[in-house]
């Protein structure tokens, strides 16, 4: 019989094989993620929609050369500061991110693991801690929400009731850009 971690393990393999289809797929790591793509021009594009406004000059202190470079100082801080802003600092933090190419592909995942549609453009699946984002139509304050779901996620023992969980995701969307 499978184990528990064995079931995610296929579940994890599977949905990667049907999100990422039709090449193999790269990925990088930074502090807190493992960032899963496609290709370079897909990290590029995402990196591209990640506009920090005013927190731009993270990217100057940095020593930051390439999209690459850019996109792990983006992520890390963005982990950080949702931590600031939900005043929870778990002790170890470790999820995965996969870049979907468009829309449709996240949907297509949210099917996958959930056996139901959606409409949602970035998901986070703390089953096989993944966070689904798609290349097109990102922004800061939508990576902001789902960080902080992931941070909930391992902050609490027990995860907090729906609601909650969605309302602080919110909350850390609206102050991210504070
Ligand atoms: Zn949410």
């Amino acid at each position: 019989m499978f184990s528990q971690w064995a079931k995610l393990w296929v579940l994890t393999i599977i949905l990667l094989m049907s999100t990422f289809a039709h090449s193999s797929a790269f990925e990088i790591k930074s502090k807190y993620t493992t960032i899963i793509y496609n290709n370079k021009k897909e990290l590029r594009q995402f990196n591209n929609d990640i506009y920090m406004g005013k927190y731009s000059r993270i990217l100057l202190n940095n020593n930051v050369e390439t999209s690459v470079d850019e996109l792990i100082v983006k992520i890390d801080w963005i982990v950080d500061r949702v931590k600031s802003i939900l005043k929870m600092s778990p002790e170890k933090i470790g999820f995965k991110i996969a870049i979907c190419p468009s829309s449709e592909a996240v949907i297509k995942a949210y099917k996958i693991v959930y056996g139901k549609d959606t409409r949602y453009k970035a998901f986070y699946a703390p089953q096989i801690n993944t966070v689904f984002f798609s290349t097109t139509d990102m922004e800061l304050r939508v990576v902001a929400h789902e960080f902080a779901h992931v941070i909930m996620e391992h902050y609490f023992q027990t995860s907090p009731p729906k609601i909650i969980h969605e309302l602080l995701a919110r909350y850390a969307e609206k102050h991210i850009t504070d």
